[in-house]
């Protein structure tokens, strides 16, 4: 149970049962309504105790104990694309740091209504470091309070008006760098009388520390879903693209990624990023699967290298993604294709954030 201190307190950081709670032990009068409150809060975005027929005394005690911080919204750049425009929506937090998150929408059968996955960030910056993400040039700045990470949800929903049914946690920032935060995030967003997502429409990528992700095993959250950014199959090279890996090595992830599953019908997400002339070799493909073959069921998405504004390599063309993946198939394995949506509006993956500086 979080029990925030500093005044006023940010709804969108707290359970309902928490804000029960909270509500019981800050205000001298109005706390019944919080439950309702908090329900009113999640959906639109605003802290309404007047809704409620309160007291003139009680709104005010209500307005100097919490708030809702929804976060404002410097602008959104759209690409369109088949299944409907990928969106990145640049928000911005009461201290003034600029997020991204980006609405991507998922293929539905015709005739059905257009739904979406949200991409939310984590951290402003992050510094895992990985050679081919915009973000990793820019640093940490900070991690996101699980308020700030809840409200790009809300913002999203309520401000943008977007329906985002699958949440997942692949923008700006190492999610499990953020673990404090994050756990609360998800069960903000899984509490039952808030904002109701299962589980199983949520999904953490990490780039694949070891203490991370027994961190979020233990929270025993066992319909969350979870992938990893491999992007390379041998210590050598993977440590040259992405440093976390001097500290947990392909070893030492396969061991703690064999341990994660918590359900029987568990799938690993497991992400390759595809940089010509780098890790796109049939040796490459084999590798990926020989790994593969010690983490249980998984899912290799694909994804084109998008270049930023510093290129490590060029995309890789259509005709050589579709031959990568042939290799994996060809392997055994089970993988499919994440289009390069939003690489022209700098949405793509490793593309959240814009560098600072030289
Ligand atoms: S790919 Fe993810 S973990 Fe790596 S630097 Fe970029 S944001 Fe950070």
């Amino acid at each position: 149970m979080r029990t925030a201190t500093h005044l006023p307190i940010d709804i969108l950081g707290l359970t309902s049962g928490e804000l029960i709670e909270a509500a019981r032990r800050l205000l001298p009068s109005g706390a019944g309504v919080a439950g309702k409150l908090h329900a009113r809060a999640h959906a639109t975005g605003r802290l309404e105790p007047e809704a409620f027929g309160l007291s003139a005394a009680s709104c005010r005690a209500w307005r100097d104990a919490f708030t809702v911080g929804l976060l404002g919204v410097r602008r959104t750049v759209e690409e369109p694309g088949e299944h409907g425009a990928t969106v990145k929506a640049v928000m911005v937090t009461g201290d003034g740091s600029d997020i991204e998150c980006v609405r991507v929408p998922v293929p539905v059968p015709a005739g059905r209504a257009p739904r979406a996955t949200l991409c939310v960030s984590s951290q402003v910056g992050c510094r895992m470091g990985c050679v081919f993400c915009e973000t990793g040039c820019m640093g940490l700045v900070r991690s996101l309070s699980a308020a700030e990470i809840v409200s790009q949800v809300v913002t999203a929903r309520t401000t943008l008006g977007w329906d985002c049914r699958n949440v997942v946690f692949m923008g700006m920032g190492e999610p499990l760098d953020n673990l404090e935060e994050l756990a609360q995030a998800l069960w903000v967003l899984t509490d039952m009388r808030g904002l109701r997502f299962p589980a199983e429409r949520l999904t953490v990528c990490t780039v694949g520390d070891a203490e991370g992700i027994r961190g979020l095993r233990e929270l025993g959250m066992r319909r969350l879903n979870l992938s990893v950014s491999l992007n390379a199959a041998e210590d050598a090279l993977r440590s040259r693209l992405m440093p976390v890996n001097r500290r947990t090595d392909l070893a030492a992830l396969a061991a703690v990624l064999a341990a994660y599953p918590q359900r029987r019908t568990f799938v690993l997400g497991v992400n390759y990023c595809l940089l010509p002339g780098i890790n796109d070799s049939r040796g490459d493909a084999h590798r990926v699967a020989v790994y593969c073959a010690s983490l249980g069921r998984v899912y290799v998405n694909l994804i084109p290298y998008n270049p930023g504004t510093r290129p490590l390599c060029r995309a890789p063309a259509p005709d050589e993604t579709e031959r990568f993946l042939g290799w994996l198939r060809e392997e055994g394995l089970e993988a499919g294709l994440r289009s390069a949506r939003g690489g022209s509006i700098m949405a793509g993956c490793g593309q959240l954030g814009e560098p600072r500086g030289g």
